[in-house]
This record gives structure tokens, C-alpha cells and sequence, in this order.
């Protein structure tokens, strides 16, 4: 495919009337192509298509369904090395991750194959003597996808997977960051023997296209993922139209350091959930709680941890921690750095920018020690390799200090104790409980969301999922009798 052809419309692949450049953050001389911009009759074109196309597929059953979610799913995973090689090079997170991100994708898929044949409806007596009911499952018609750069695969996968699955037509939006991988997802997607307009990809800036988008009264429901503000947003335009929405946005995930844990283990896990994919998670550790008994040690020991990481080249073997994404982040990365001195933390290692033969934004993970919940640094989302110990003096202390956040997505413990593990459980205000894990790392298969701020709208993935891609439809029949 000729890279200006980007926009997969109707069945067909179009050139835009301008395009945007994608490099590689690991070497900024890496030019990874250029890529259309939709227009605004292209986007309305997309609209039309798949308002056509979503009645053909609907039509088309369970089987058909299935059978293009599993050939999807298998080729994503068939293709997990060469896929990954895209992502990395285009989002910057190290080789291995970045297949595994492919090969995730893949699986999202072949979940969503089995939930086709799977959408059952319910049987109900009626109140009335002769009269039976039935509740069925029917597609929301035509879901908006609107994705973020920082998993530029797999997100649009667990979005587009339910939406096809259950018969409903999308109009995806990828960020403008991560064109590529936007790309060769389609392409496996447009490959499929699928009615035109069922799928369209649409790539343009957030604040042009991606807002007509969601403003367009022809969108049934809006799945998004990304940043607070732009979520708000979002939720004020689909509100005002009417229109479903499910979200999932920010983050200040808490992990709890017991004094009883596994020290090393609490390390491993913290580090891991920190730092990995260089932070720029939602389901990142960005507040370690930290009891006051094995405090200084384990600090100690993280910073170490952290030290030993080996930053650089997403593409080069032994790389553990790769570039932040873009130069402004990289900048607003080191303004949290001095912001997060200036209010009083102390910055125990990393946070500076870092040379490495390749021109990219690669930055030292920092660790700041001696910080309150209340600062800037514990209360704003920074999507970066940044994370904060807070010292607590209790159990106690410790749950109320993760419970005291906007956020609400992830929460872990690292504790030997069953009844402070329960206890965690069951009085922690997020949507997923990590015990003795990191707090990144989700199954497929289960709901994923939070609370407060970090979502709106029902969970996505799982077999919940089908709240937000379907319609109830509650049918009353008399029966009569018969001649
Ligand atoms: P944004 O929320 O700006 O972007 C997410 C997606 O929304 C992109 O596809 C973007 O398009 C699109 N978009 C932007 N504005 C609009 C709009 N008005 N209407 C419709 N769509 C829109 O996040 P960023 O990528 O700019 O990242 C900024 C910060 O957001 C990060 O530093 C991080 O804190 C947070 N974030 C959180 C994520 C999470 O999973 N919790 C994921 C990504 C970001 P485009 O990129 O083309 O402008």
C-alpha cells in the first residue's frame, strides 16, 4: 500500500489532502512514513458507509462474525514479531513488549470470535396468562473508536473486537502519533470478507477530526481512551447528542509496601509496574505506599533496581526501558521533575534526559522518596518513568492514602498477610485489585475499568464488554392458541 493511502473508507483505501510524519523516538533520522489526514467529508463519508454497512453485517450472523474475528486474531498472533517490530519502532517500547502487545491483540480477537456464538438472550414468563417474553442482545449500531498512542495496537483491538462481535460497524480514530500500527491493524482487518463501511479507519488530528467525529449525531456510541481532559470533553458532546459512552482515562494507581511482604518480591513488582513500557501504562505504579518499618531499605533497593534498568533503543537487544514518546512529553516529564522538587520531594535517582547514540527522548526512570499525597506529583496523572514513594505509619494509614485520589483504576498490595490482603480487596477504591502483582499486567478475558476519574461508562473486555456494544430488546409474544 502506497503510505499517503492511509485512510481505510468504504472498502477502499483514499488519500487524505495533507499528511503527518511519523518517526521514531528511539533516532528522530528513523522516518517511519507519512500519512494522510482525513478530511471532513471523508470523515462523513466514513459516517455514511458505516451507517450501510453495519445493517449487511448484522445480517450476515454469528457464524460469518466469528469466522473474520478468528482470522483476524490468528493473524495478529501468527504476525506478533513483525507486528511488534512496527510498534516498537513507532511507540518506542522495548521489542519483547511490543510483541507481546501484538500477539494480545491477537488474542482479544479470538475471545471476541467465542462471544459471537456466546450472545444468548434470556427467557421470561409474563405477569399475563398467554403472553412469553424475550430478551435479546441487538448491536448499538455505529461505534466511534477513538484510541491512544501508548498500546497503538492492542486498545483499538479490544475496542474493535466486541464491536464487530456483536455486530455493530466502526469508524476508528488512532492518535496521530502512532499512524503506523493504525495502519497495519487495518490492513489485516480491510483484508477480511466484510460488507464496505463495516470498518473504517480515519486518521487526523484529535482536536479536528476526532471532535467531529464525536460530535456527529450519526454515532450511536463513542468508545475512547486517553487523557482526562480530553475524556470531559468527550462526555459533555455525547451527553448533549445522546450518545453511549465508555471511557477510560486517567490514573494515580496506589501499591501498598506492607512490612510483612516479600521485600525483594515488592521491588521486582514495583519496579516492573513503575517503569514498564518506560511508565506511559494507566495501570502504571505512580504511588508506592511504603510502610514506615521497611521503608528506607526498600527505597534503597528500588532505586538500585531502577539504576540497573537498562535504558535505551527500543530495537536493540537488552533494552529494557525505551524512549518517552515525544519531545513534549519528554519536556513535560522534566517539568514534573522540578515541579516535584519545588514542592519538597526528594528526587533519589534518574529524572534527567538521557544521550544515547541514537537521537531519541530517552529518559533515567526517576524515584522520588519523601513526598505527600497532596502533591502535584501524587495527584496528576504524568504518564511517564516517574514514580513517588509515600512513607505510611500503618495498614490503616496506607489504604486511606491510596483511597484519596481522583483516580480509581488499579490498586496492589504486597503483603503476607490474608486478612490485610481481604481487607485491601475489599475496601479499595479502584476497578482492578493487584495482590502481590504489579499493578500493570490484565487478562483478556475479564473486565477491565475504574472509578472517580479514571472511567465512565460500562467496563470494557470480557464478556461485560457486551453491555456497552450492545441493545436490549425485551419482545412480548401472545402465544394464542391453536384451531
Ligand atoms: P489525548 O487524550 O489527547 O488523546 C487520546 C486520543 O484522543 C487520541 O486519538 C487523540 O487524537 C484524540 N483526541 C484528542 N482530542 C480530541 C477531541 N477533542 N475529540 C476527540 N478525540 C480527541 O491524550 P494524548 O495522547 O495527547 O496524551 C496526553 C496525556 O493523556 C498523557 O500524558 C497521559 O497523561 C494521558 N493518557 C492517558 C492514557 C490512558 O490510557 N490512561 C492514554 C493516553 C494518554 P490525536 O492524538 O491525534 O490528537
Amino acid at each position: 500500500m502506497n503510505q499517503n493511502q492511509s485512510l481505510y473508507i468504504d472498502g477502499c483505501w483514499h488519500d487524505g489532502t495533507s499528511t503527518i510524519e511519523s518517526r521514531n523516538p528511539s533516532d528522530r533520522s528513523d522516518l517511519i512514513g507519512h500519512f494522510a489526514q482525513a478530511t471532513a467529508d471523508q470523515l462523513d463519508h466514513a459516517l455514511d458507509a458505516a451507517r450501510r454497512g453495519q445493517e449487511s453485517w448484522w445480517a450476515a450472523g454469528v457464524q460469518k462474525r466469528h469466522n473474520v474475528l478468528m482470522e483476524i486474531g490468528n493473524e495478529l498472533m501468527a504476525r506478533a514479531d513483525e507486528l511488534g517490530h512496527i510498534i516498537a519502532r513507532e511507540e518506542g517500547k522495548p521489542l519483547a513488549e511490543a510483541k507481546g502487545e501484538a500477539y494480545r491483540a491477537g488474542q482479544f480477537f479470538t475471545y471476541f470470535a467465542g462471544e459471537c456464538l456466546r450472545n444468548q438472550g434470556d427467557l421470561a414468563e409474563s405477569v399475563r396468562l398467554g403472553v412469553e417474553i424475550d430478551v435479546r442482545r441487538e448491536p448499538i449500531g455505529l461505534v466511534a473508536i477513538i484510541s491512544p498512542w501508548n498500546f497503538p495496537i492492542a486498545t483499538p483491538a479490544w475496542k474493535i473486537a466486541p464491536a464487530l462481535a456483536f455486530g455493530n460497524a466502526v469508524v476508528w480514530k488512532p492518535a496521530n502519533l502512532t499512524p503506523a500500527s493504525a495502519v497495519a491493524l487495518s490492513e489485516i482487518i480491510a483484508r477480511q470478507d466484510i460488507p464496505a463501511g463495516v470498518f473504517n479507519m480515519i486518521l487526523g488530528s484529535g482536536r479536528e477530526v476526532g471532535q467531529r467525529l464525536v460530535e456527529s449525531p450519526k454515532v450511536d456510541a463513542i468508545s475512547f481512551t486517553g487523557s482526562v481532559d480530553v475524556g470531559r470533553g468527550i462526555a459533555a458532546t455525547a451527553i448533549a447528542n445522546m450518545t453511549k459512552i465508555q471511557m477510560e482515562m486517567g490514573s494515580k494507581n496506589p501499591m501498598l509496601i506492607m512490612d510483612d511482604c516479600d521485600l525483594e518480591l515488592a521491588v521486582v513488582n514495583a519496579t516492573n509496574a513503575a517503569f514498564g513500557g518506560t511508565g506511559q501504562k494507566c495501570t502504571a505504579a505512580s504511588r508506592l505506599i511504603v510502610h514506615s518499618a521497611i521503608h528506607d531499605e526498600f527505597v534503597d533497593r528500588l532505586a538500585a533496581a531502577a539504576k540497573a534498568l537498562k535504558v535505551g533503543h527500543a530495537l536493540e537487544a537488552g533494552t529494557q526501558i525505551g524512549p518517552v514518546i515525544s519531545e513534549g512529553q519528554l519536556a513535560q516529564n522534566l517539568a514534573y521533575i522540578d515541579k516535584g522538587r519545588a514542592e519538597g520531594a526528594e528526587l533519589v535517582c534518574g529524572g534527567t534526559r538521557l544521550q544515547r547514540e541514537t537521537d531519541g527522548y530517552f529518559m533515567a526512570p526517576a524515584v522520588f522518596a519523601g513526598t505527600r499525597n497532596n502533591m502535584t506529583i501524587n495527584s496528576e496523572e504524568m504518564f511517564a518513568p516517574i514514580t513517588c514513594v509515600i512513607k505510611a505509619d500503618s495498614y490503616s494509614e496506607a489504604l486511606a492514602i491510596a483511597n484519596d485520589s481522583q483516580f480509581g483504576l488499579t490498586a496492589g498490595i504486597m503483603t503476607r498477610s490474608l486478612s490485610r490482603a481481604n481487607h485491601f480487596r475489599s475496601n479499595v477504591r479502584a476497578g482492578c485489585v493487584m495482590v502481590n502483582l504489579p499493578t500493570a499486567g490484565t487478562d483478556y478475558h475479564v473486565p477491565f475499568g475504574g472509578r472517580g476519574a479514571s472511567s465512565y461508562g460500562p467496563r470494557e473486555q470480557g464478556r461485560y464488554a457486551a453491555e456497552f456494544y450492545t441493545t436490549l430488546k425485551t419482545t412480548y409474544i401472545a402465544a394464542g392458541t391453536p384451531e
